[in-house]
């Protein structure tokens, strides 16, 4: 096992790929405390780890407000005794252009940029204290490529990419690396939705959607939590401010 003895924190546990890495983080031996809005489903993450023999801990946590990232910090510090990984991974999916409102603007970065970057500071006051940890940020292809009418989303992700390198740089001393995964078209609750909402069927958005990836599909949740175990673990150590793409090859072409 690749994280015995450690102690993960994980945003949006409860669905997609936040789901699927909570899962495989405690196979690997992690005690996982993780935080979603979405008590129901954190609470399906919970037992399916429990009825496997892991060991994890919910909380309903909103990571849009300082406070609450504080209190999931606290809350794994409290349950598990510290913080080695920090997986910041919930994000709000709203894709306007300019004409986006205030509201609109104000909520996907208090989510996808601000929370992160709070969640790595409480994080890595613990990392520090057992001398050094690893924080994996959830990117996107969006971090790096423009999408028509995708400007809040992907000035969202873009920042994210921003976020990992300069703490990368300012959290090396504490021997704390920070590094970015980066997916391309993953087969989660919001992709499905887009597939529902044109009518097309897991086999037609496979057909519409594929060819964008050299891989010709979308990744499965499990997937992409695969690259986040490996930055998240010390088979990573040599690696930090970088952004891993497990985009099926979306972005080399
Ligand atoms: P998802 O909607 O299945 O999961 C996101 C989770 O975040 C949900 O459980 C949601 O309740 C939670 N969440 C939202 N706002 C929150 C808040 N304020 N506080 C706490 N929890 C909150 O989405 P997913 O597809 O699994 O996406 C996970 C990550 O991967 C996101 O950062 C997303 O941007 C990124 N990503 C996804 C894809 C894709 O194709 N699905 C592609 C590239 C990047």
């Amino acid at each position: 096992m690749r994280l015995e003895n450690k102690v993960a924190v994980v945003t949006g546990g409860a669905s997609g790929i936040g789901q699927a890495t909570c899962v495989l983080l405690a196979e690997e031996g992690a005690s996982v405390c993780f935080g979603d809005i979405n008590e129901e489903g954190g609470e399906e993450t919970l037992s399916q780890i429990q009825e496997s023999g892991g060991n994890a801990h919910f909380i309903g946590a909103d990571v849009s407000q300082e406070s609450e990232c504080q209190r999931l910090v606290d809350e794994a510090v409290n349950v598990f005794g510290g913080v080695n990984i920090l997986v910041n991974n919930a994000a709000r999916f709203i894709f306007r252009g300019l004409d986006a409102t205030p509201d609109e603007w104000d909520e996907i970065m208090r989510t996808n940029v601000f929370g992160y970057a709070y969640l790595m500071r409480f994080a890595a006051e613990e990392m520090r204290k057992s001398g050094g940890g690893s924080v994996v940020n959830l990117g996107s292809i969006s971090s790096v490529i423009a999408q028509s009418k995708f400007v809040t989303y992907n000035a969202a992700k873009g920042a994210v990419a921003q976020l990992t390198r300069c703490s990368a740089m300012d959290l090396a001393p504490d021997n704390i690396r920070v590094n970015a995964v980066c997916p391309g078209l993953v087969w989660t609750g919001e992709v499905q939705k887009m597939a529902a909402e044109e009518g097309l069927s897991h086999k037609d958005a496979v057909a519409k959607w594929g060819p964008h990836q050299f891989l010709q599909r979308p990744a499965d949740p499990r997937e992409i939590a695969c690259a986040i175990l490996f930055l998240a673990s010390d088979e990573s150590s040599f690696v930090t401010g970088s952004l891993l793409f497990a985009d099926g090859g979306y972005t080399a072409q």
